[in-house]
């Protein structure tokens, strides 16, 4: 690893996520030279639930990076079954259609390795310390971002042409930049995660059926359990378990015994369960994260880092792959085309809000529904395996939103839609 930071990158991409690897490769694919710094060293644990939806093994697919993933030898994941207090519901994706469960700490690490051998420049223990989009320019010679780093005890400076913020939920670069909704961090959302690693006593044996993702909601507690590398001839299988709570209500047992706090809401959940923790636990929180905007001159802001609501659904990884996806060619547009830089940037921000939003209203009322006890147990009662395949579809960005017209029976209006490359 070269500890040396190059003077003049065109792109420096804050983060080392999978955002930021996947954007900085597509850019680097595009003949750009690309700097990535992280502030951590790979590979790192991401507290995360650790399931790649359906949507996000497509993108996958559509940006060359399929084989990579495939290669650590994921869990398939082919559905989720979701609980209350007293009922609960089973859904599977769909013939041929899967997720995959793979722990973040390999699945990072492949993507950076990946970015690395499309050509992109990686430097990890460097984090960014400010970024300012309002320096010098004119309409022929757009302004150039300011960067501070911090590499050990040196601060440098870097003026790459354009800078990509990928650096997750507490993005610095949209900090500085003031594009957080309301102009300051919001700690709204109230809730925090403990994530741990988990192997199943009986080593996960081939052909034990643990293929679906399990979800269990009440008390203000949920509980997810996914499998995220399956058993191999000698080696057990593996699973993450991550539980949300409350901060209100739960905050001060998290902080104080967070074993024992996912210990007990574990035996709570899913009694039948025959497990035990192998590493963590890992922390986050709180999630909600709104951005008003997510460009400024000069700057991009991609995956977690372009806003955020809430873990519930899972679909973060296929939100930072695809905005990725959206970002490179308005990031390598606005630097072939430096008057219409910002017309270029504004364009991403815009198509960006318009694919997001939507869904995150889905997520919403999932939430909503899931958390009031009076509403989620009728629910997983009445929904029945379609109606729930169909939710699971939409929110494991299969479907598009308009598909919620025909869960309702009422005939979906709009022409259909599905995402192109870009
Ligand atoms: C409890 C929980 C469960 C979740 N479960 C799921 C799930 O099952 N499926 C799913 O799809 N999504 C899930 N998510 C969401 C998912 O983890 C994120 O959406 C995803 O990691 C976003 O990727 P990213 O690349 O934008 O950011 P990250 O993966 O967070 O990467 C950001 C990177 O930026 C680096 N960085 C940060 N600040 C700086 C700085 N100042 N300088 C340099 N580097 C910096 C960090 O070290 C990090 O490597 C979950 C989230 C939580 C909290």
């Amino acid at each position: 690893m070269s500890r040396a930071i190059p003077d003049s990158p065109e792109i420096l991409v804050v983060g080392g996520g999978p955002a930021g690897s996947t954007v900085a490769g597509l850019l680097a694919r595009r003949g750009r030279r690309v700097l990535l710094v992280d502030r951590a060293t790979f590979p790192r644990a991401k507290p995360c639930g650790e399931c790649l939806n359906p949507g996000a093994v497509a993108a996958l697919d559509r940006l060359g990076l399929r084989a990579t993933v495939e290669a650590l030898d994921p869990a398939r994941l082919s559905g989720w079954s979701v609980g209350g207090r007293w009922a609960s519901a089973e859904a599977e994706f769909g013939s041929g259609i899967h997720g995959l469960g793979l722990a973040r700490s390999r699945l990072d690490a492949a993507l950076l390795e990946e970015a690395r051998r499309r050509g992109v420049e990686v430097l990890e223990g460097v984090r960014v310390e400010s970024v300012d989009s309002a320096a010098e320019g004119d309409c022929s010679r757009p302004p150039r971002p300011r960067v501070r780093l911090r590499l050990g005890d040196e601060i440098h400076e870097l003026r790459p042409r354009v800078v990509v913020g990928a650096d997750g939920l507490r993005s610095r670069v949209a900090r500085s930049l003031g594009l957080l909704a309301d102009g300051a961090p919001s700690g709204g959302g109230g809730r925090i995660s403990l994530t741990v690693r988990v192997r199943w006593d009986d080593g996960g044996a081939p052909g034990s059926p643990r293929r679906r993702g399990r979800l269990r909601v009440r008390d203000g507690v949920t509980v997810g359990l996914a499998p995220v590398r399956a058993a191999h001839a000698g080696a057990p299988g593996e699973g993450n378990l991550s539980v949300v709570v409350e901060a209100a209500r739960h905050g001060a047992h998290a902080g104080a015994d967070p074993l024992g706090l996912v210990q007990g809401a574990l035996l709570r959940a899913l009694p039948e369960e025959r497990l035990h923790i192998v590493d963590g636990p890992w922390a986050s929180g709180s999630f909600r994260r709104p951005v008003q905007r997510c460009w400024a001159p000069g700057v991009v802001l991609v995956g977690d880092a372009a806003g955020y609501f809430d873990p519930f659904t899972g679909q973060g990884i296929y939100r930072a792959l695809r905005s990725a996806e959206l970002a490179a060619p308005a990031v390598d547009a606005a630097l072939a085309d430096a008057a219409r830089s910002n017309a270029f940037l504004a364009d991403y921000g815009r198509r960006w809000a318009e694919e997001v939003t939507p869904g995150r209203r889905v997520q919403k009322v999932v939430d909503a529904v899931m958390q009031r006890p009076w509403l989620r147990e009728p629910a997983l009662t009445l929904l029945g395996p379609r109606s729930l395949a169909s939710i699971i579809r939409i929110t494991g960005d299969l479907l598009p939103i308009s598909s919620l017209w025909s869960l309702s029976g009422v005939p979906d209006p709009r022409p259909p839609s599905t995402h192109r490359p870009a």
